[in-house]
């Protein structure tokens, strides 16, 4: 049967390093709809620098860009068997549009749908976003207080230049919390409604965590 899976939780609750990992685990695609936006600003396409002026304000980017990106890249070939949907949908709307996109493909097919909410003590993330950095080429997250690379600025893995995000600023980070209470926050009521939601402690370490998330996924 087809697994759908989709993740809520607020920003650098750690599921992004976990649903990395779930999608080598599992051998589905790992969708993640802020680094498909991030590679359209990369590539400097007309939706990408809309998008950007959302980005930086910590605002969602638009319901059309964001619906038309996802649309796409949940149609591909990849995605016939399951896929690991991260930061998608942070939104009534976008949840409503994602109800459709999936109508549309799975048509009357059984699929396993879970909506995965992220539970997590809230105070430490504004240092987890404002520390973080990333290697650009494996994408293997540091944090400069909690998790260091050996060589400051350097990945310990590939040895070239970790990169922060334009968006990991004290002062986007505190809107990017008001958007994600605002938009995001609702939609774990309606999946709970759906009896599709599952609720992780996302306390811990990453291995705690793994191992709390396998038993869902396997549960
Ligand atoms: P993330 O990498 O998940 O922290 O996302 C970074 C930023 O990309 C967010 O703060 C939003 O501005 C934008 N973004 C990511 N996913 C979405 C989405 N589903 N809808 C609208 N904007 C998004």
């Amino acid at each position: 049967m087809k697994r759908e899976l989709i993740f809520l939780g607020p920003p650098a609750c750690g599921k992004g390093t976990q649903t990395n990992h779930l999608s080598e685990y599992l051998g589905f695609p790992h969708i993640d709809t802020g680094s498909l936006l991030r590679a359209e600003i990369a590539k400097e396409t007309e939706d990408g620098l809309i998008a950007k002026s959302f980005i930086d304000k910590g605002h969602l980017a638009p319901v059309r860009i964001v619906g038309n990106i996802i649309g796409k890249r949940l149609a591909e070939k990849d995605c016939e068997a399951g896929f690991v949907l991260d930061g998608y949908p942070r939104s009534m709307e976008q949840a409503l549009i994602l109800e459709e996109i999936r109508e549309k493909l799975d048509g009357d097919n059984k699929v396993d749908f879970k909506a995965i909410y992220f539970d997590i003590d809230t105070k430490i993330l504004i240092e987890r976003i404002i520390y973080r950095q990333s290697c650009p080429k494996c994408g293997t997250i540091y944090n400069k207080k909690f998790k260091p690379s050996k060589v400051e600025n350097i990945c310990d893995i590939c040895g070239v230049e970790l990169k922060t995000r334009a968006d990991d600023t004290e002062e986007i980070a505190k809107e990017r919390f008001n958007t994600y209470y605002e938009q995001t926050a609702p939609l774990i009521e309606f999946y709970e409604n759906k009896g599709v939601l599952h609720k992780i402690d996302a306390n811990g370490s990453i291995e705690e965590v793994w191992n709390r998330l396998r038993k869902i996924i396997e549960g």
